[in-house]
């Protein structure tokens, strides 16, 4: 395959190589956009953009994808999970740089989560093509499904399949219908597309993704690229507040035993608390009221708690703070609290070799390279556990995301791009 197909300006000035330095970034970048577009108008059902994995709109999003690898002089072929490879010149078998990130969106989602992430690696390779035989490793892209959890509730299934590292018992994660994640991959076809497992003993350089900061510092700063020092650590509870039913007009006030008041000084005090510790985020994100009637003093609350920090002693402080004054808040209105921690995951860090790499080309780009935690998982969170990985963020108009209004302007598309064939050529000897 020509690398040259569909390139603007480079092969139009006489040159039989692309040169990064001449590449019409802008042009490529309207590009991109172009196909954001297509992948946007890919969803189940009408209305807004929904794509689940296992469906036939993220196979429509597959086959779209990869004619694009192929255009990038890449081979596409999927793994046993349904992660789609695009296979890049191996001159130099090992070891592997991958690029990548999710083709699946949150149900009402945007164009630019993860699809962004998958097109600029695509361009990124199709630029460095003329030079991957000098580049001291492979460059290979990645479309994994299922990152966004939206389906089966656990998030980043593709990229721990394609490391290896989903359990047994994630077969048996099951989607809102009742439809377990098992039968769900069984019966998505990928017959048909060739096909290729990781081998377990190739040898990773690392991994590295864009993808849209999905929160509003960037913007603040006034730059378009920054670099994420990792992904923070995380702790999920479900607490349970019981107290006493009762009739709603005649039980007086002062021998109410009211789960929902509890629940709200609770619900309070989380964000309070929250607010006094640097760096935190928490929610709650779900509460519900049982029996959940109009004229019925509540008699049982059950909520959920979502906590963030970059440090895990930072995050072990609230959470302890919170359990504290949960049984505290308990113990004064005669409330039985009950709880328990559903998930509990350490920061991951990006390598700090490789964000100083980072920095370095975006800092030529804009004149400061931002370094900012990323409060959301990644592929690269899980990448980042076992290999080198390095996370490059693209401001979002407004910080939103997981919304139709999520933008990202070709300007900053186009340093981005910019960004990314830097880095890689950054290894170049
Ligand atoms: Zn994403």
């Amino acid at each position: 395959m020509d690398p040259g197909t569909g390139k603007g300006s480079p092969s139009e000035e006489g040159e039989t190589s692309l040169n990064a330095t001449r590449v019409d970034w802008l042009r490529e970048a309207e590009r991109i956009g172009r196909r954001l577009d297509l992948l946007g108008a890919i969803s189940e059902g009408e209305g807004a953009l929904n794509r689940p994995p296992f469906t036939r709109s993220l196979c429509r999003a597959m086959e779209e994808t990869a004619r694009w690898m192929e255009e990038a002089g890449l081979r596409p072929a999927v793994d046993a999970f349904g992660n789609l490879r695009g296979w890049g010149v191996r001159e130099n078998q090992e070891p592997v740089l991958l690029i990548g990130s999710h083709l699946d969106t949150v149900p009402g989602g945007g164009r630019f989560d993860g699809a962004l992430g998958i097109l600029l690696g695509i361009s990124a390779a199709e630029i460095l093509q003329d030079r991957a035989g000098s580049l001291p490793f492979a460059l290979d892209i990645l479309a994994f499904q299922e990152e966004e959890g939206a389906r089966f509730r656990s998030g980043c299934l593709g990229s721990r399949a394609f490391l290896g590292l989903l359990e047994e018992k994630d077969w048996n994660l099951e989607d809102s219908s009742g439809i377990s994640l098992r039968e769900a991959h069984d019966s998505f076809s990928i017959q048909g597309w060739p096909r290729m497992e990781p081998d377990p003993r190739e040898k990773l350089l690392g991994y590295c993704e864009a993808h849209i900061e999905q929160g509003p510092q960037l913007e603040a700063l006034g730059v378009p690229l920054g670099v994420a020092l990792g992904i923070v650590a995380q702790e999920r509870l479900l607490l349970s507040f019981l107290g006493e039913g009762g009739h709603a007009g005649c039980v007086p006030m002062s021998a109410r035993r009211d789960a929902l008041c509890a629940a709200a000084a609770f619900v309070a005090f989380v964000e309070e608390a929250s607010r006094r510790e640097p760096g935190a985020v928490a929610t709650v994100g779900e509460l519900h009221c049982l029996p959940g009637a109009v004229n019925v003093i509540p008699k049982r609350v059950d909520l959920s708690v979502d906590l963030r920090h970059p440090e895990e002693a930072a995050l072990d402080r609230l959470s302890q703070a919170l359990l504290e004054r949960a049984e505290e808040i308990g113990r004064d209105r005669g409330i039985e609290v009950g709880w328990r921690r559903t998930q509990r995951l350490p920061p991951v860090r990006s390598d700090p070799d490789w964000q100083d790499r980072l920095s370095s080309v975006i800092t030529t780009i804009q004149g400061k390279a931002p370094r900012l935690w990323s409060g959301a998982g990644h592929d690269a969170g899980v990448f980042g556990r076992l290999v080198p990985m390095v996370l490059l963020f693209v401001r979002c108009r407004g910080g939103v995301s997981h919304d139709p209004a999520e933008l990202v302007s070709p300007s900053d598309t186009a340093r981005a791009l910019e960004a990314l064939v830097g880095f890689v050529e950054g290894f170049l000897p």
